[in-house]
């Protein structure tokens, strides 16, 4: 009898997750089975399981597996795999990290090179769990790599854990404060001190630079922003109303306002607030408000006037994978990465790993991620 591996099905809006058995499939002659050794819970899966996001809008249904922050061993290779992307020799049991997106190749952007921008690379991978490879998803024993996905050799040393994060999280805030063309000098405020918001502090910290102002809610936050290299951080439970708060940031830039503002809260009230702490010319860096049609109330003159400018950015190119892997390397004894997870939970326990997830994102505490090991 085939191996069986589980799968936590996700059938509906915070309805109890099914842990579902499969075959563990055999690769494809470019393909890849992983053996998941951790999954971290993402904002972005929070958001799906709360029923913020629309998954129909992202071209997704019900019955599939999420979870998309993983890391695991290589379980099979097929048969002309011989190397990850950089070209080094890859064999079972080795650590790997891989885009968890699937360019198609042949839709507009595939063609102009824009791999992340691809119009199937989120519904690509992910169909419903009951048809084969079964495995498309991280919340579950194994995970299904297909050719067209960037794969890299996890780094020698560096805890599953922190690979995990570098999937999302990290690249995410690494593309997207380049594509704000932070400069050398320039001052960075960032709206959520959550797990991008921490890792946008080191990386803008990294990037030159000149001040980081983190901004949240929770006090064990903001402590750990500084310790990922925030310079000064605002409180929004002291500092109750949005104008001191543009203020404070205007007192700490020299009344110049923020070279980029990086916007990873996810709530659109929040976004007014950021274009008014802007210097001019300033890039308010948009990636937090993933869920369509919540809006808020615009001032385009707030951006006009000004020469300000807005950049959205969802996903990230894969070379950003191992960006984010080569900083994990050198940066590791340089912030604390090993408090951004905080709670690890079985994949029995994967209802539980969610409902306090969700509470722990309104709640005061230190808890950054959580995450499932199978
Ligand atoms: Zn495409
Ligand atoms: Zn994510």
């Amino acid at each position: 009898m085939a191996e069986m591996g589980r799968a936590a099905v996700f059938r509906g809006v915070k309805e109890p997750f099914e842990l579902a058995e499969y075959p563990v499939p055999d690769p494809g002659p470019r393909d890849l089975v992983v053996k998941i050794e951790r999954t971290n819970i993402c904002g972005s899966d929070l958001h799906i399981w709360r029923g913020d996001t629309n998954l129909a809008s992202m071209g997704l249904t019900y019955g599939i597996v999420l979870g998309h922050e993983m890391t695991g061993k290589i379980h099979a290779l097929g048969g002309k795999v011989r190397t990850d992307s950089l070209g080094q020799t890859l064999k079972e049991g080795d650590n790997v990290v891989y885009a968890y997106y699937c360019p198609c190749s042949r839709c507009l952007p595939c063609l102009k090179g824009d791999q992340h921008m691809c119009m199937a690379s989120l519904s690509s991978p992910v169909r419903p769990c009951e048809m084969p490879p079964h495995f498309l998803g991280g919340f579950a024993d194994y995970y299904y790599v297909k050719g067209r996905q960037a794969v890299f050799k996890a780094p020698q040393g560096v805890e599953p854990e922190l690979v995990a994060g570098a999937n999302c999280a990290l690249s995410q805030v690494i593309y997207g404060l380049e594509q704000a063309n932070l400069q050398f000098g320039e001052s960075v405020v960032v709206q959520g001190a959550g797990g991008l918001g921490l890792f946008a502090c080191a990386v803008a910290k990294e990037m030159g630079a000149g001040k980081v102002i983190a901004i949240d809610g929770i006090d064990a936050r903001l402590e750990l922003a500084r310790s990922f290299g925030a310079d000064e951080v605002i409180s929004i439970t002291e500092m109750t109303d949005p104008r001191a708060r543009v203020g404070e940031v205007m007192n700490l830039t020299e009344n110049a306002g923020a070279d980029v503002v990086v916007e990873v809260v996810g709530i659109p009230e929040v976004v007014p607030e950021g274009i008014r702490m802007l210097a001019r010319g300033g890039r308010y860096l948009e990636m937090g408000n993933i869920n369509p049609k919540m809006t808020y109330k615009a001032d385009p003159s707030l951006l006009v006037g000004q020469n300000r400018s807005m950049i959205g950015v969802s996903l990230y190119p894969p070379y950003t994978l191992k960006q984010a892997l080569d900083f994990l390397v050198r940066a590791r004894h340089r912030y604390p990465f090993e408090k951004l997870l905080s709670h690890a939970y079985s994949l029995d326990d994967i209802d539980n790993a969610f409902q306090e997830a969700d509470a722990f994102s309104h709640q005061p505490g230190a808890v950054v991620r959580a995450s499932v090991v199978p």
